[in-house]
């Protein structure tokens, strides 16, 4: 008979509505056996305890409904954000105030390249807060005028390039007419390049392609790690190229007994939309329980803060022009309507909402021909959306996972920059959606922000920017609502919640081991929480024990 282990612990935060909260959790082949009392437990015959969490507060595992595995491989190259970050090895870096900080640190991080055609990248670079003085190639030209430099920005839709950089893909010249590539009064690149296609070309030229890195075995494993530090169990990587050599590298990574972590990684979609769909059904028989494989996810439009998302009028409230549209609205409807048809899941990232918009519409269409009681579509940030737009997601049967931590990040410069007072206070409108009933995630969009589910139900409980402001105070949310979007809501957009999401007999003994308890901390302290690991699929990863290679 395989064994049983009984986990007592100081509360045991169940998340299923019907008891929840239990004193012990029983644990048998990776699942649970049940959450109650140790008496109940017995019941289920010999068993083992395992006294180590009994000082400590376990809750279901937590689920980054939206994150990229990026992250991992990002550490590679030089940290040019404006906030401290911790590391995949629990380090952190202190976060560069000025556009010269960036400067010197990349500088900085030249010396210790050999090579003088070596590429030098950096990422999480903001110039939004440098009061949205743009960096130019002329500022990159600084560190060198040989080998190509350049920052990926925070917001992961536009780089900056140095001169030499420009010249590797042949774009230092005039001639060049691409939206997404300014030029400057010499009628030359300026070196800022903006969406996926400019930026792909540059990315490669600077070491940073997406595809490369997308399939990045020690990427994955560091971001594995960063995983179990924030109490993850489950974590999607919500835009990948999904290569065959990618998918066969993250079969074999994450069937390792010590892989803590289960990836949904979504196809991104490239290509035509019936490509896609065809090769997400290929996907899907790919799926293991640690690889969770056959979903889509589309990119309707850029950023708010890049000023490349899409926004219906009045538009941005410094005048800016309107943002760009990465996919069609006409394709986004034909990839809809031909996956509802195969029954693929499809994610799609709307910023601005008028790209919101084009997703209402082209599912409103794309389900008078396929009609689906339960596809579970999610919009990924949805930002900007409006009271009107939730009531119309939840007609549609759409859910919702919202970029919470945006708003600590870059609410304050939503509010005097991108959309004005008025909207900034109906961003990421978690209240909204709860009232309306529209299924509810919350999200960093790691590397975007930083892995960290807590700290994400804290920016949704207390909506504060960067600088203090309360920003939309009744958009804010409770914290167990919070907890629940961090938990099952997230499990709920992965069509997972019969899975994992809660505590209770059946479910993958995921758990997020704490050592206090959120329910009843100082809603303040929330981000504040320890972690001291996590169970996932019945394994113990302690996050002092992690691997620091
Ligand atoms: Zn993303």
């Amino acid at each position: 008979m395989p064994s049983t282990t009984v986990y007592p612990a100081c509360k045991i935060i169940t998340m299923n509505p019907a008891r929840p909260t239990a004193t012990h959790v029983a644990v048998r082949e990776g699942r649970i056996l049940g959450a109650g009392t140790l008496e109940e437990l017995a019941g289920w015959g010999p068993h083992d305890v395992d006294t180590r969490f009994a000082d400590r507060v376990l809750m279901p595992g937590l689920v980054e409904g939206h994150s990229h595995l990026m992250e991992g491989a990002f550490w590679r190259f030089v940290y040019c954000g404006y906030f401290d970050r911790r590391d995949p090895n629990g380090k952190v870096w202190p976060g560069a105030k000025t556009l010269d900080e960036v400067i010197t640190r990349l500088t900085h991080a030249q010396a210790s390249l050999d090579d003088p055609g070596a590429a030098l990248a950096g990422w999480g670079f903001d110039p939004i807060y440098f009061d949205n003085r743009r960096c130019v190639r002329e500022d990159l030209d600084r560190i060198s005028t040989t080998r190509p430099v350049g920052m990926m920005h925070a917001s992961g839709h536009i780089i900056n390039a140095n001169s030499a950089a420009l010249n590797a893909v042949g774009w230092l010249r005039t001639g060049i007419d691409h939206p997404g590539v300014p030029l400057g009064s010499d009628g030359i690149p300026t070196g800022e390049l903006k969406g996926p296609e400019p930026m792909m070309q540059v990315a490669a030229a600077l070491g940073m392609d997406r595809a490369v890195l997308a399939g990045d075995a020690p990427g994955m494993r560091l971001f594995s790690r960063l995983c179990v530090r924030a109490g993850v169990t489950t974590a999607t990587d919500l835009a990948s190229p999904l290569p065959d050599d990618g998918v066969r590298m993250m079969l074999e990574l994450s069937a390792h007994d010590d892989f803590p972590t289960r990836i949904v990684p979504l196809l991104r979609l490239a290509g035509t939309p019936a490509q896609a769909v065809e090769r997400a059904l290929a996907l899907q028989k790919l799926s293991t329980d640690r690889l969770r494989l056959g979903r889509i996810k589309m990119v309707a439009d850029g950023s708010i803060q890049g000023f490349s998302a899409r926004l219906r009028w009045p538009g941005y409230y410094n005048g800016a022009a309107n943002g760009l549209w990465y996919m069609a609205p006409e394709q986004m409807q034909q990839a809809m309507e031909l996956a509802l048809q195969a029954g693929v899941q499809i994610h799609t990232h709307t910023n601005g909402d008028e790209a919101t918009e084009a997703v209402l519409d082209g599912l409103d269409q794309a389900l008078r021909r396929h009609p689906s009681a339960d596809h579970r579509f999610t919009l990924q940030h949805c930002q900007l959306a409006d009271a009107a737009q939730f009531r119309r997601m939840k007609t549609l049967g759409l859910c919702v996972n919202l970029f919470a931590n945006h708003h600590f990040y870059w609410g304050d410069e939503h509010y005097r920059l991108t959309v004005g007072p008025e909207r900034a206070t109906r961003m990421n409108a978690c209240a909204t959606a709860l009232a309306t009933g529209v299924p509810l995630a919350i999200h960093s969009d790691a590397p975007i922000t930083p892995l960290g589910p807590l700290f994400t139900a804290w920016c949704a409980v207390h909506r504060l920017t960067a600088s203090g402001r309360v920003l939309g105070e009744h958009e804010r949310i409770g914290v167990g609502d919070a907890l629940r979007a961090i938990t099952l809501g997230a499990a709920y957009t992965l069509k997972l919640d019969g899975e994992i999401g809660s505590i209770e007999c059946g479910k993958r003994a995921d758990f997020c081991v704490l050592e206090d308890d959120p329910l009843t901390v100082p809603p303040d302290k929330l981000k504040d929480v320890g972690v001291w690991g996590v169970v996932q699929g019945g394994r113990v990863f302690a996050a002092a024990e992690l691997p620091t290679d």
